[in-house]
């Protein structure tokens, strides 16, 4: 008797990238420095090499404990598991008394400082490591990190902000900056950290990481000035310059807010703005980086936040948004996304290592997997005349956000609420009521095998497609029943 097959087609399986991604987030700790990982790497030099900077500490951890606990979750894979509880440990030694995360002192030039970026990796590690394994250590230091972000903030009457970029262990480093009310970029400090402590409320019910959301929202919307009227972003200097991952990142922010409180009007606002940035990328989702200096680099970061902001305004019922994403994780995440590093040339040796800043050592083996760190349209290594050249190739933020943006690919393809499923990207995913086999960019071609009863299938049919055109196929018990799509709309 002959076994029936059943073809899986060979096409984009986001768990797979996800699996090659989690070799470089193991690859890129160092272990001749107690296994904080490296920032950069620059593979363009002959031979490549790999450097330590600023971001080592809250910032670096707390990016590659939420993307390993992602991967780890959409694969199953548990190598790397000694790395990751290096990572882990060291996270939480660089908490201090007070509940902020510090930069460790023999690194930087003068007292310790807690940086307020960090603070935002350093809550979305713990939020996706307290949701997965439910540790009583992650969500201690979580609910302690909270009531710290609360405290230090200056409270005014609608709104809450930072006054500068760094806190100490004896305060806000200038009590003039406090009086005189500076509150330097908002959405660097304030807007994106909104998104990770959403998620931290939602995980536990902690109402400071919700209050915290509430005035950091309203100082965005009401009271900054990061975006102008139109929906632009404010490109002056104090506002970074317009920085791409800092704004669109504050967008995803307010979007996932605007989704959980149901306020609409913060939902238009967050849409106005994206449509002006869709305007400045281009189709397949190459950001610059600001609207500056920086315009010719992209960080992979900031098409993780476009893809992350074009969801959650789908999910508020702007579904066209869909179809954009769908289009940014195909041809440009993935793209982003380093397999082939044969052009790479790699010591095998540590001979030329200076430990606790640079390696040499096997850097294109450890970095197989990665997303670009500054890449251009058509080249993951930015060397362009305009801008600043070429600085970096990897940068670790970039690893970190690229393997949230596959899970955000991979855990929106297939919903479901209130009795309906809906087939969101056409991509392939198995799940508990149905598995999506995708022939495409193939051919026009997805076959949904039903797991279980399901009250209403809805599929989404790409605006390319051609609704007339659409042919719909349905198997049931022996049964064939052929329909077309000239009576459907836009989801079937
Ligand atoms: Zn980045």
């Amino acid at each position: 008797m002959e076994l029936e097959k059943h073809y899986i087609p060979d096409t984009l399986m986001l768990e797979e990238r996800a699996k090659a991604v989690m070799n470089c987030i193991i690859g890129m700790a160092d272990e001749d420095y107690n296994y904080i990982p490296f920032f950069n790497a620059n593979l363009v030099e002959k031979p490549a090499h790999m450097t330590h900077g600023d971001w080592d500490f809250g910032s670096s951890h707390g990016r590659l404990i939420d993307a390993l606990t992602l991967a780890r979750t959409m694969t199953g894979e548990t190598f790397g598991e000694e790395v990751e509880e290096k990572y882990k440990e060291n996270l939480l030694s660089f908490f201090k008394e007070d509940g902020m995360n510090y930069r460790l002192p023999e690194v930087i030039v003068g007292d310790p400082t807690a940086n307020m970026i960090d603070q935002r990796a350093v809550i979305l590690a713990l939020t996706s490591w307290y949701l997965t394994t439910k540790d009583p250590k992650a969500k201690e230091a979580a609910d302690k990190h909270v009531a710290a972000l609360k405290r230090i903030a200056i409270k005014e009457k609608d709104v809450w902000y930072y006054p500068a970029s760094e806190y100490t262990e004896k305060g806000w480093p200038s009590k003039n900056a406090v009086h005189i009310r500076l509150a330097p970029d908002p959405a660097s400090f304030c807007g994106r950290l909104m998104m990770p402590l959403l998620k931290y409320h939602e995980a536990t019910g902690n109402q400071d990481a919700l209050e915290l959301c509430e005035f950091f929202s309203a100082l965005i919307i009401h009271r900054s000035g990061v975006f102008n009227e139109d929906g632009s972003f404010n490109a002056s200097l104090a506002y970074r310059s317009g920085h791409f991952h800092t704004r669109i990142g504050t967008l995803e922010s307010l979007a996932r807010y605007a989704g959980f409180t149901r306020d609409a009007s913060i939902t238009h606002f967050v849409k106005k703005s994206y449509d002006w940035v869709l305007k400045q990328c281009t189709a397949f989702g190459w950001t610059p980086g600001d609207l500056q200096e920086q315009a010719y680099e992209h960080e992979t970061c900031s098409l993780v936040d476009l893809i992350a902001t074009g969801i959650a305004l789908a999910h508020s019922g702007y579904s066209e948004y869909w179809g954009v994403v769908e289009r940014f994780i195909r041809n440009h995440l993935t793209e982003s996304q380093l397999l082939d590093l044969d052009w790479v040339e790699q010591r095998e040796d540590k001979s030329m290592d200076e430990p606790g800043y640079k390696t040499y050592y096997k850097v294109a083996e450890r970095s197989r997997g990665a997303f670009a760190g500054y890449s251009a349209p058509n080249d993951f290594a930015c060397d362009v005349n305009h801008g600043r050249g070429h600085t970096s190739d990897l940068q670790l933020c970039c690893i970190g956000s690229g393997t949230r943006g596959l899970f955000m690919g991979w855990s929106n393809t297939v919903t479901e609420h209130n009795g309906t499923v809906r087939v969101n990207f056409l991509l392939n995913r198995g799940s508990r009521w149905l598995d999506v086999y995708s022939y495409l960019p193939h051919e026009g071609r997805v076959e949904l095998k039903i797991n279980q009863d399901i009250g209403n299938l809805e599929i989404r049919i790409p605006k390319w497609a051609g609704y007339n055109k659409v042919r719909v196929e349905r198997e049931w018990e022996g049964q064939q029943r052929i329909q077309t799509g000239r009576d459907a709309s836009s989801w079937i």
